[in-house]
């Protein structure tokens, strides 16, 4: 058995894997937002209730995270959860478990457990996206994730959008976390898409009650979603003019607005660089449990498990 969690902006999520297929338990708690602290004891509270639920002490545990652990300080960097960043993460975690630890960024885990038996299982190359509290990608070739010199390879979500309409005043943007304008992730995060509709209708819905609205007739729903379809598909065009790959993966909160699958790739061709576009856009099969299952995966079936 292995435990997997995912460590994202609004929820964690554990599960306890048996073999490579039999997820036996399944929890889902609150982040504690913005308190690093409470989010540490939060990860080992969620660790040790799943190992009393099925009787096993110490299980390896691999642990998706947003951001990435830099090379040069073991820190984390570039997360969404700004209270993770310069923060040792692993190391503070491994103290508190008494054990080894596995880490990775989420849309890493997103891909790896894609790769492994979903939507990009069998393809020679394949880009994962994390469409949630924030936006990450992940670079898959030949079922391995390329994590890179700085160990940010497929963080696409700070570049700026591209092919701006300012007619959508997307020009600079809105002012991102990370200190610049008009982030990717300032418009496709679930926070973005509710800016954009809430700028444009003043009418404070949240991602779901926007595509409940869209699908009840709500025209500036609908247009708030034709926005976000058109802007997903200008920011994967860039990716796709860059790394070509067979498959793109979309998983997190905003991946279950199943129009998105329809619409973005008959929108993405005016911006790719050929004539023929056979890039397929597809759900995370695991949906947006799927990271947690790439987490559990990042030790081998038969772990032991290491103290720290
Ligand atoms: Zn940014």
């Amino acid at each position: 058995m292995r435990i997997g969690i995912d460590l994202g902006g609004t929820k964690i999520e554990g599960i306890v894997l048996r073999g490579e297929q039999a997820v036996l338990l399944r929890q889902r708690i609150a982040t504690p937002t913005g308190d690093y602290e409470a989010t540490l004891a939060a990860v080992v509270a969620l660790i040790s209730e799943l190992e009393n639920a099925v009787g096993a002490s110490p299980l390896a545990v691999g642990l998706g995270h947003p951001g990435s652990l830099s090379p040069a300080t073991q820190k984390i960097q570039n997360a969404n959860s700004t209270c993770l960043n310069a923060r040792a993460l692993g190391e503070d975690l491994q103290a508190l478990l008494g054990r080894e630890i596995r880490m990775a960024n989420d849309a890493n885990c997103l891909a790896l457990s894609e790769a492994f038996d979903g939507a990009a299982a069998g393809v020679a190359t394949a880009f994962a996206v994390i469409l949630g509290t924030g936006v990450g990608g992940g670079i898959l070739v030949n079922g391995q994730t390329i994590i890179g010199a700085n160990a940010i390879a497929g963080e696409w979500g700070h570049n700026p959008l591209p092919w701006v309409r300012p007619e959508w005043d997307e020009v600079p943007g809105p002012r991102c976390w990370c200190g610049r304008h008009g982030c990717i992730e300032t418009w496709l995060s679930g926070v973005g898409l509710a800016q954009d509709h809430l700028r444009a209708t003043h009418q404070a819905l949240n991602g779901e009650q926007i595509v409940a609205a869209a699908e009840a007739g709500d025209s500036a729903a609908q247009a708030t979603l034709a926005r976000f379809e058109d802007r997903l598909a200008r920011a994967l065009a860039h990716v796709i003019n860059l790394l070509d790959p067979a498959v793109i993966v979309l998983g997190g909160g905003l991946s279950r607005i199943a129009r998105l699958y329809r619409h973005v790739p008959a929108l993405w061709d005016d911006w790719i660089f050929s004539n023929r576009v056979a890039t397929r856009l597809l759900p995370a099969q695991h949906g947006d449990s799927s990271g947690v299952l790439g987490a559990a995966r990042l030790w081998p079936e038969s772990a032991q498990v290491p103290h720290a």
